[in-house]
């Protein structure tokens, strides 16, 4: 599975999302170490604080179904009407990643055609851990 082909099953995914109030739509996919690919969209709810991301759809998803270990996550986000621009996930799905993803795992998005990745450790560096 390459970066590219694993960016546009998130852009699949982000055409799914339920997003009245911010008008952003967002996907994620999450390639397994076994080959598996987890989608996930961004989901909003008239009461803010229940909306769920595409990231943490996406990790629900693969943890409700026994998968644990993951390789690397593409996220896609566009504003309704927009281009793509590059999505990175937020600080409660960085959280979440940090829970079952190594320092190296790495995390895609895309702008205007162009890949760009980055790692966990850049992005939640000194993350919480209770082991
Ligand atoms: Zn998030």
């Amino acid at each position: 599975m390459t970066d590219k082909e694993l960016i546009e099953l998130a852009k699949k995914a982000g055409n799914n999302s339920y997003s009245p109030y911010s008008h952003f739509k967002v996907g994620a996919a999450l390639l397994a170490k076994d080959g598996r690919v987890f989608c996930g969209c961004n989901v909003e709810n008239v009461s803010f604080g229940a909306a769920n991301c595409a990231e943490r759809t996406a990790v629900f998803t693969a943890i409700a179904q026994g998968c644990r270990e993951f390789e690397k996550i593409a996220v896609s986000g566009m504003r309704e009407g927009e281009e793509y621009q590059k999505t990175m996930p937020c600080g409660i799905c960085r959280q979440v990643l940090s829970e079952f993803c190594t320092p190296s795992f790495e995390v895609i998005t895309e702008k205007d055609n162009e890949l760009s990745k980055t790692t966990l450790a850049e992005l939640l560096p000194f993350s919480f851990k209770s082991f």
